[in-house]
Parts: structure tokens; sequence; C-alpha cells
């Protein structure tokens, strides 16, 4: 039985969205968007571990990394985690969200905005990529869900990812949340299509977040590997060469076996032939 928020540590709205950090007895401490819950501390390295270490453990050398969103710094965290990367460039649109995070939230970002690699820029994710004349070897979207009039729409479509592709190296790769695959599958199953226009292998995975209350999904385009023909001994060879620490839920041993999905997923994964664009972009229903 999951009980209520107990206390309120933070509450306001900034220029894009309703911020409220929360105490609840079963989660701990609670980042909400919008009425959304994000993240909680108890549970949140399930998210944040899937959504970076199949993308950049497949990828095998990450040096220069790009985060779109992720305002409480843990993906950040975990990116940072790689001896290979020099650069983590974080773009989040919402400065103020960032300050809250590094604030009330430092179970999550655990010093990460200080790091010196870290790079933090405040905009749009979509603009940033458009201006810059980097080039990236991965890409992780960690933003929140795309919904009519939300900040975050247009990081799910086509165009989006067109644009991304052409901001990775050879061989590079992008991974992204992809919604609740338990209440949204057919958005998660649009985001896999639109993906799968773009790079050349594309898997989606999902782990079960208990806050969430739902199996969570994730979405991985390579230019490089297929992420699921990389072989236990090649992920954990690769981890030991990385740098990678014991984590606390994805395992080097187990990378192959994480692309599994259910029969139900796997079905509406075969349905689906919606594709996510500009001029309507996917959202969650
Ligand atoms: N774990 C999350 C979830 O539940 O899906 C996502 C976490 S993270 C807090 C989402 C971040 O995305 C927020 O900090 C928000 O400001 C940021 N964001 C939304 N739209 C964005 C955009 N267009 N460009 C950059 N950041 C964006």
């Amino acid at each position: 039985m999951v009980s209520v928020v107990e206390r309120v540590l933070y509450s306001g709205r900034t220029k894009y969205q309703e911020v409220d950090v929360a105490v609840n007895d079963d989660y701990g401490k609670m980042l909400v968007l919008d009425g959304k819950l994000q993240s909680s501390t108890s549970d949140e390295f399930i998210y944040h571990e899937m959504l970076v270490h199949p993308a950049l453990v497949t990828h095998g050398n990450p040096r220069d990394v790009l985060i779109i969103g992720g305002g409480e710094g843990a993906t950040l965290r975990e990116v940072l985690r790689y001896r290979s990367v020099r650069s983590a460039t974080m773009v989040d649109i919402d400065g103020e969200v960032v300050e809250v995070c590094e604030k009330y939230l430092p179970e999550m970002h655990q010093g990460s905005f200080r790091d010196p690699r870290t790079r933090l820029v405040i905009g749009d994710g979509r603009e940033y990529l458009r201006r810059t004349d980097e080039r990236f070897d991965a890409i992780i979207v960690d933003a929140t869900d795309p919904i009519e009039g939300g900040p975050s729409r247009l990081l799910y479509t086509l165009e989006f990812y067109e644009l991304a592709r052409s901001r990775l190296r050879e061989g590079g790769i992008l991974s992204t949340q992809g919604t609740s695959t338990f209440y949204n599958a057919r958005t998660f199953a649009t985001i896999v299509n639109t993906m799968s226009r773009v790079f050349p292998h594309v898997r989606g995975y999902q782990a079960s977040i208990p806050s969430y209350i739902s199996d969570w999904g994730f979405v991985v385009g390579s230019l490089g590997r297929d992420p699921a023909s990389v072989t236990p001994e090649e992920a954990e060879a690769r981890a030991r060469e990385l740098g990678l620490p014991e984590l606390n839920y994805y395992e080097p041993a187990h990378h192959p076996h994480y692309f599994w999905l259910p029969p139900r997923v796997r079905r509406i994964l075969a349905e689906e032939r919606g594709i996510s664009r500009d001029e309507e972009p996917v959202s969650v229903y």
C-alpha cells in the first residue's frame, strides 16, 4: 500500500512547469513536475541506470555525451562514471528546476553538477542541437513525457531524431525514455517506430519502477552495434575497461537480456504503425 505525501519541501511554478519536492514514507524524496512524479530517491537508480548504461556500454568508448533534460543531475551522475567521458553537456530548458534539484535532491546529483567535465546549459535541447557544431558519441534524452502543450513534445519526433543523428559521430548512439509500457504502450511503440526510420539498430526495453507503479520503457538507437548483439562477456569487458563500478540495477553480465519485451508489448509493437512527426507529435494519453 502506497502512502501519500508526508511533507512538502518545495513548491513553486517556473516559466515552464509546476515544481514540487515532497517526501513520501515509501519512496523517500520525490521530484514532481506538473503533478507528475519524475523520480524518487528510493528507486531513481533503476530509471537512470537503465537510461544510460545499455547505450554507453553498447557504444564502448563514449567521450563526449549530450544529455537533454535530466534536471535532477542523476543521468549526469551515471554518465560521469565512465572514465572515457571527457565532456558531459546537460541542456535542460528549466534553470529553476535544476536549481531546486541541486538544493533539495543532493542524493540524486551527488555533486555531478560540480564535476569539471560537466557543462550545464539552460535552454531547449532541440534548439541547442540545431545550433551546435559539436559532435557527440552519445545523446541521452531524459525529458518529461510528451504531453500536449508541454516543453518536451518535440523531443520525440522524426525531425528531432534526424537532427540528433546528424550531430552524432560515426558509431554514435541515442537513448531516450519511452514512457510507460503499461499505460502508454502505443506511445512507446510509436517512439520505437519513429526511431527505426532514422537509426539502423533500434531496441525498446523496459524496467519495472515501483514509484511509477509501472514498467517503464526506454528506446535506444545505434549507428554502430546492435545493442542486443553485445554479449555478456563483451559487456563485462567494456564495463571493466571503462571503469564502471558495480551498480544497483544494470549488470553487464545481463546486458543482452534487458532487450526482452513481454508478448503483450511485442504485439503492440508489431501492430503500431504510427510515426511521430512535428506536425502531429506523439503524446501520452
Ligand atoms: N525521469 C523523468 C520522467 O519521469 O520521465 C524525466 C526527468 S527530468 C526531471 C525531465 C527534465 O526535462 C526536466 O528537468 C525538464 O525541465 C526537462 N525538459 C523538458 N523539455 C525540455 C526541452 N525541450 N529541452 C531541455 N529540457 C527539457
